[in-house]
């Protein structure tokens, strides 16, 4: 289906971001605001970013949560989803994707959650066709970097024409 990307990032922000409020965060959204209709399932799409925004708010008590929508070029996209939470210890990255992973005992009383959610963004992104990486420090925040091929409308009508 033909989505808009940006209202659909917008409408997730608006959702979590009433959580963001009461826990005093900030939420910055910069946009690629003339971002053509792109081809994706809207549904995954917006699962994708609910999970990564519903985390960044959740292990963050105080900055920034930031989200970030680049058109890379003709057919490539990049979202970042960024915090300026507690971090995840280098050691425990590479299992964050894991089903039923959670880092820290202690960490995880404190917050609740299953640690599924990463595992569901994992997948879905790989059904995308997309990339998704991430950097993180403990105390100081954690991104998310996300890249999707994706066909955009104004290119393929350029190709018909
Ligand atoms: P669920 O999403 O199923 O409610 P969850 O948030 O614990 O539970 P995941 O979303 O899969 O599970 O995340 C796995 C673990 O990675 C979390 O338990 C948390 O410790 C860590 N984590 C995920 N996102 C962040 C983040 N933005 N900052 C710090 N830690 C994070
Ligand atoms: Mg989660």
């Amino acid at each position: 289906e033909w989505i808009d990307l940006v209202e659909l990032i917008e409408n997730v922000t608006l959702k979590a971001g009433l959580k963001a409020k009461e826990k005093g965060l900030e939420i910055e959204v910069s946009l690629e605001r003339d971002l053509p209709m792109v081809y994706a399932d809207g549904l995954r799409m917006e699962q994708i970013f609910l999970n990564l925004v519903e985390n960044a708010i959740r292990y963050t008590e105080k900055g920034t949560v930031s989200v970030q929508l680049k058109r890379l070029n003709a057919n490539e996209i990049k979202i970042i989803v960024e915090d300026t939470g507690i971090g995840i210890p280098k050691q425990e990255l590479p299992y964050i994707f894991e089903r039923f992973y959670r880092v820290e005992k202690s960490r995880s009383r404190q917050y609740g959650g299953t640690g599924l959610g990463l595992a569901i963004v994992k997948r879905l992104v790989d059904l995308q066709g997309g990339t998704i990486e991430v950097t993180s420090e403990i105390g100081r925040g954690t991104r998310f970097v996300l890249c999707f091929p994706i066909q955009m409308k104004e290119e393929r009508r350029n190709e018909t024409d």
